[in-house]
């Protein structure tokens, strides 16, 4: 559980409650939170933060954090509505991570694993090089110790346009980590939240030996008006959820929020050579 919830417990009494954008409820943020931030009534799945979901898959204090001291830089001094060096500072001071992503060395359930987290919540989880050095990195330790690799998507933004082709060659970069790990054996968990659209979804994301999805999460390349826009034809409603990618093959495996953590040890077991 985050630091932030605790002290926004604590605070003002609007903060003990939350609005499912789902079901319209309003939830007692303390029956969410104990139910792996999950709506109590619809089974909605909130937003969870990277440090929460390396709580809720590992064992506990088994996490072990790889390369935390890569930061982000601006090479192209890129400016849209504000300077990317400014954003990068604001979004720091937001959550307290350097960027989007957190990687390192785990156990679930007693099973040494190589664990990679986007999160939504530094600039919508999008790649750019430290994103991408990050799961690359970790990618080739899980290559070198023969670990299992379980990748966790929450990126609405793809690649990061601030870092311009330096942002977009990670694609190709994780890509190709992967499938030298691919080569080796490994074996690799892909995990889809709510979201995991654009260059995520276009590399790392859907590269996945399992691809496994939590409930309702929104997964897909364009955004639906784009698309739209594109192609010219009406599109089936809730194309790009879990339970649309699933009915047509797309992705392997539904679960729970509360289950992934015995799900993927049970895939872990399974798959063990
Ligand atoms: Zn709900």
């Amino acid at each position: 559980m985050g630091k932030e919830i605790r002290t926004a417990k604590r605070s003002v009494p609007e903060g003990h409650f939350i609005r499912c954008p789902q079901c319209k409820a309003t939830v007692f943020k303390k029956d969410a939170e104990s139910r792996f931030n999950v709506c109590p009534e619809c089974s909605h799945h909130f937003y969870l933060p990277a440090r929460d979901r390396i709580h809720q898959l590992l064992d506990a204090d088994s996490f072990e954090e790889w390369f935390a001291d890569l930061r982000p830089r601006d090479p192209l001094q890129f400016s849209d509505r504000v300077l990317y060096s400014e954003r990068l500072q604001a979004e720091q001071k937001k959550t307290g991570m350097p960027d989007a992503a957190v990687v390192g060395r785990g156990y679930i359930r007693g099973r040494p694993v190589v664990l990679g987290i986007t999160d939504f919540a530094f600039m919508a989880g999008s790649m750019g090089s430290v994103v991408g050095e990050k799961l690359t990195r970790a990618t080739e330790e899980a290559t070198r110790m023969l670990l299992p690799l379980i990748l966790v998507s929450g990126s609405g933004g793809g690649a990061r346009m601030q870092e311009g082709i330096l942002s977009l060659m990670q694609m190709a970069k994780v890509s190709a980590a992967l499938a030298r790990f691919d080569q080796a054996g490994g074996l690799y968990v892909s995990v889809l939240t709510n979201p995991t659209m654009g260059g995520v979804a276009a590399s790392f994301a859907l590269q996945g030996d399992l691809t496994v999805a939590e409930p309702g999460a929104l997964i897909g390349f364009a955004g639906k008006r784009t698309i739209k826009n594109t192609v010219r034809l009406e599109l089936p409603e809730g194309f790009q959820t879990s339970e649309f990618l699933f009915q047509h093959g797309f992705i392997d495996r539904i679960i729970h929020r509360k289950d992934l953590r015995t799900e993927i040890a049970r895939i872990i077991d399974n798959c063990e050579r």
